[in-house]
């Protein structure tokens, strides 16, 4: 039976915390395992690029970083394919291609690009670039090219495989039956709120708990973390539903939970032993990706050859795409 490929990938842009663990990085680790799926991880520098063309060394530094986190958790190069979006030229001629199929309005009509240009004000202004508002074109280039048919998004990313899988269709339609429509699989995991209580985690928030965060780091932020406001006193009953240290608990003390729950109910836990206890778990969790990271982060070698073995190896799949959407559109010049 033939897989079925995954494409996804991350924009090389900082550190990646829980949020990102729970909400993908996980899920991939798991799908590596199962023999149904072949799994692309892009590392998207060229979409980071496109706000963030005024700091290019940082985009730079974050691919390593990026490669980093993926081995930690547990994405293992021998069964999952990471590459440098980058060092696929195909994909770039794709997204001139692609670029005819669709229109400024509906580029300026899809919500998700909609809302990113309105928090990136302070960055374009009020006019956007081009290369911002056509990033959906080159991620629909980023998927076909590696023929992918599943794509694990969150609800808010929705939007862009839906651009991409109409730009399949026009293509289709226009140059024959080349390319194939991807799925959206959305991915079960929720959004994890900031340790603020925020519905998001973010370095801009200053609310995240990184992968690669020390056990010190992580006891300091955790006792940042927002309680319930109406207890002060030990003895207090509390409610554990307002409580971020009660809702990460939820996620990394899955076992005490409901035992946590009580005794915050009946007044029979203090905050501070709560969020000691916390620490102490998530902690647990991180303590394995931290001594793999340690491992890699002394075998920079070992993340080269990775990337470079990676990318050669979606390199030929995106040759072979491009070689039968050139045909199709009548650009095979010189082709036997
Ligand atoms: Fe939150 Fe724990 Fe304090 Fe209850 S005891 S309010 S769950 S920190």
């Amino acid at each position: 039976m033939e897989k079925k490929r995954i494409v996804t990938g991350d924009r090389p842009t900082g550190k990646l915390h829980i949020g990102h663990y729970f909400g993908s990085l996980k899920n991939r680790v798991k799908l590596q395992e199962d023999d149904k799926y072949e799994q692309y991880i892009l590392i998207a520098d060229v979409q980071a690029l496109t706000d963030n063309f005024n700091n290019p060394e940082k985009v730079r530094k974050n691919v390593r970083e990026l490669v980093l986190d993926y081995l930690s958790v547990g994405i293992n190069p021998e069964k999952t394919t990471i590459y440098i979006q980058s060092l696929i030229p195909e994909t770039a001629e794709l997204t001139v291609f692609y670029s005819n199929l669709v229109t400024i309005a509906r580029l300026e009509r899809n919500p998700t690009v909609k809302t990113e240009i309105a928090q990136k004000r302070d960055l374009f202004g009020e006019s956007v670039t081009y290369g911002f508002l056509g990033y959906p074109v080159s991620q629909a280039a980023d998927i076909t090219a590696m023929d992918g048919t599943i794509v694990p998004v969150g609800e808010d990313q929705l939007p862009l495989i839906e651009q991409c899988r109409e730009i399949v269709r026009k293509f289709n339609s226009i140059y024959g039956d080349v390319l194939k429509e991807p799925e959206a699989v959305l991915s079960d995991a929720r959004r994890i709120k900031g340790l603020d209580g925020n519905e998001k985690m973010g370095k801009s928030l200053g609310n995240a708990i990184y992968l690669s965060d020390s056990v010190e780091e992580v006891n300091k932020k955790v006792m940042s973390a927002v309680t319930d406001p109406g207890r002060i006193r030990k003895d207090d009953k509390g409610n554990p539903d307002i409580c971020m240290v009660s809702y990460y608990h939820n996620l990394f003390s899955k076992d005490e939970y409901k035992n946590i729950c009580e005794e915050c109910r009946n007044g029979q836990r203090g905050c501070v032993a709560c969020k000691k206890q916390l620490a102490q778990n998530i902690n647990k969790t991180l303590e394995p990706f931290r001594e793999k990271r340690k491992y890699y982060e002394q075998h920079p070698e070992i993340i080269d050859e990775i990337l470079i073995k990676g990318t050669e190896k979606a390199r030929i799949t995106a040759k072979e795409t491009m070689k039968k959407v050139k045909k199709a559109m009548k650009l095979d010049y010189f082709e036997k």
